[in-house]
């Protein structure tokens, strides 16, 4: 099966003099004697990534928001944006819509639009980021330590539990249906920049291809393997126990943060997370041995069908 990683590694990836080039959530170039610009891009594409009738509001909020989150999973304060738009019709309602929620992001992240491109064609939202972060302190997916602890943002499994809500008539409570919907369509990366709380961790990736799949990066690029407490990951008890348990493990939009930290920064991450009002929880542990297992409450690894994790292998 070709992915869209064999492309890049097949055609696109040459040998570059940046700090840090292709494979990361964000590219590194020199900013100044103790700062990197992470410079990152993403797309959304009308049927690929959302659906024609999408809340343009939500759409606008979307689009900064993924780009938020590579900057956030390198540590990086997102600063400077471009914004390149592709569109069918020019639509009055829809682009005002659109760029409020756009604008609304921005503000709530601290970034300016500082250019882009207009075009005509298949409704597609580019947006490059651009933000800063400490040499010292940038959460590459290749730093993740032996023993490190494993940390999680927030909740897995959300935003393709809305997916499957969108598409099928599933039988769930109101609120849980409503809160995964707006976890599609809405995005919040969580801001780690606050207080330098992302100075406490070492490796960082955040989950666009689904929770497996991008431990899998983490794992890959540092060399490491993990074990990880299926009960410490936060799923929300009605998805996990109507077997949804897929949407957490191998769902994809969720745009949370996976990250490692060194052991003796546990009471340090839990007090400061405490204070920045940042849900995070420790999920389980890197490991010399290069696999990934994920345990069940009675200690035994539990079966993972995922491609990436066979790809990884
Ligand atoms: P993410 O999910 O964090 O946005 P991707 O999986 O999209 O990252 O991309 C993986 C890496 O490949 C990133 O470093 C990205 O910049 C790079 N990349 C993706 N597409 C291309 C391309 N067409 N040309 C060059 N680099 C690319
Ligand atoms: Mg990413």
């Amino acid at each position: 099966m070709i992915t869209e990683f064999n492309v890049i590694e097949k055609f696109f990836k040459k040998n570059t003099d940046v700090p840090l080039g292709i494979g990361d959530d964000a590219a590194l170039i020199e900013k100044d004697k103790d700062h990197f610009w992470a410079i990152a891009q993403d797309t959304l594409n009308v049927n690929t990534h959302f659906l024609k009738n999408t809340n343009p509001i939500n759409l606008g909020w979307k689009s900064l928001a993924v780009n938020v989150s590579d900057m956030f999973a390198m540590g990086a304060k997102p600063k400077y944006a471009f914004l390149s738009i592709a569109l069918d019709k020019v639509e009055n309602d829809w682009l005002k819509q659109f760029s409020r929620g756009l604008f609304r992001c921005a503000k709530e992240y601290g970034v300016q639009l500082i250019g882009g491109d207009t075009t005509r064609g298949k409704l597609s939202i580019s947006i490059v980021l651009m933000g800063e972060v400490h040499k010292k302190f940038v959460l590459k997916r290749s730093h993740a330590k032996i023993n490190d602890d494993i940390w999680v943002t927030n909740t897995l499994g959300l935003a393709a539990f809305g997916l499957k809500n969108l598409k099928t008539q599933i039988n769930c409570p109101e609120g849980l249906k409503s809160k995964s919907i707006k976890a599609l369509e809405k995005p919040k990366p969580t801001n780690i920049t606050k207080n330098n709380f992302s100075r406490l961790f070492h490796a960082g990736i955040d989950i666009s291809d689904g929770f497996i799949a991008d431990l899998g990066h983490v794992l890959e690029q540092s060399k490491v393997g993990a074990i990880i407490q299926l009960d410490n990951l936060p799923i929300n008890p009605w998805i996990k126990k109507n077997k949804y348990l897929d949407c957490a493990l191998n769902g994809g939009d969720d745009y949370e943060l996976i990250l490692t930290a060194d052991k003796k920064q546990r009471n340090q991450i839990l007090a400061q997370s405490k204070k920045l009002n940042i849900q995070i929880y420790n999920v389980g542990e890197i490991t010399k041995n290069q696999d990934l297992r994920i345990h069940n409450n009675k200690g035994y690894p539990i079966k993972l069908k995922t491609r990436f994790f066979r790809h990884f292998k």
